[in-house]
């Protein structure tokens, strides 16, 4: 690993006045530091967020929402009872993620922040537009089963890892940086971008200071669920995933929230595949409907055009098992797709 300096900021402005080209924040370090070890990143300066006050505090908002600080645990977010009840399959959603040890360490900031699993963006021999811009994309032609079916493009193929971003894109997660130029607020959405090879629009020198999820994502904790498809239940990154919730009144969807994970180069969500579902009863049907919308234009990226059929089924399969009610405590194996519908 190269030498590096290595500060321990006591605020947010001194770390951000610390900040110089090649730095590189440190949240848990549980994707950078195996990134420095392997030689794909290479700070200069390593700027620990660890000692700043504050950051690891989770807010309970009087309208209803909630404020998670960018260094909160996500071990810590899942032990905390209003947020698994107000936002079920937001705890789901971590707890299908990682090991027990890593959730311990990982923060939700880095989380949000961490890297593809490429393997070619992790092999520095290897041609990434990534890590190198303009550089080529190895992984084009290469190992690509796992690769992405939506809104790749021919620079990057890549996929986003992250559970947690999935209910937070369909719940309309908000996420606030600071950096030299003052604060900001992005929608997931926006700090995601529509450009598949850079993982985050995120300006130099900005940090996340926090995400927050809206009242009105509490509407749906009866009826939300995530759903993760992966080679070994235990522990992996998701072939496919999706996060669904449903406000059912009367019998009826009054409103829905649908994502996809580990399809593109960010959580997929479409707005359309929603609104099919309002007014209609929660039917196999009406499911199939929604699935067939979020996945308009998928296309294969190389040999993975499977998971374009895996994700019509996890996105319908999340859809009954939201419809069929939020679980009273989430199962020992979170997220599994082998679970049945239950009655509510
Ligand atoms: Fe790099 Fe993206 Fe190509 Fe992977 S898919 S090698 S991350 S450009």
């Amino acid at each position: 690993m190269k030498s590096f300096d290595f500060l321990q900021p006591r605020s947010v402005d001194e770390a951000i006045s610390t900040w110089t080209a090649d730095a590189a924040y440190l949240g848990g370090g549980t994707n950078l530091l195996d990134l420095m070890k392997i030689g794909v990143a290479q700070p200069t300066t390593v700027i620990d967020l660890s000692r700043i006050p504050g950051l690891d505090a989770i807010d309970h908002q009087a309208g209803g929402g909630v404020r998670i600080g960018a260094m909160v645990r996500n071990a810590d977010l899942v032990w905390d009872a209003d947020v698994v009840a107000d936002f079920p399959m937001v705890a789901e959603a971590i707890l299908s993620g990682a090991s027990g040890q890593l959730r311990n360490a990982a923060t939700v900031g880095g989380n949000l922040m961490q890297q593809t699993r490429c393997a070619y963006f992790q092999d520095s021999f290897s041609a990434c537009n990534r890590r190198e811009p303009g550089a080529g994309c190895a992984a084009k032609g290469g190992v690509d089963g796992a690769m992405a079916v939506l809104g790749w493009t021919d620079d990057c193929i890549a996929t986003n890892p992250s559970d947690f971003a999935v209910p937070l894109m369909a719940l309309d997660a908000v996420v606030e940086v600071q950096g030299p130029n003052g604060k900001r607020e992005l929608p997931l959405s926006h700090f995601y971008g529509d450009d598949a090879a850079v993982n985050n629009t995120l300006q130099e020198g900005e940090l996340i200071l926090a995400l927050r999820l809206p009242a009105s994502a509490r509407n749906f904790s009866s009826h939300a669920r995530y759903v993760k498809l992966r080679e070994r239940t235990s522990f992996a990154f998701a072939l496919v995933s999706a996060a669904a919730a449903l406000r059912i009144e009367g019998g009826v969807i009054a409103e829905a929230r649908l994502a996809l994970g580990a399809v593109a180069a960010r959580p997929w969500r479409v707005a359309g595949a929603e609104e099919l579902l309002k007014g209609r009863a929660p039917t196999a049907e009406a499911f199939a409907d929604a699935a067939a919308r979020l996945l308009e234009g998928a296309r294969p990226s190389g040999a993975n055009g499977h998971k374009i059929e895996l994700a019509r089924r996890i996105a319908i399969r999340a859809l009954t098992l939201a419809a069929a009610g939020t679980p009273v405590r989430i199962p020992a194996l979170p997220a599994s797709v082998v679970e049945e519908p239950f009655d509510a």
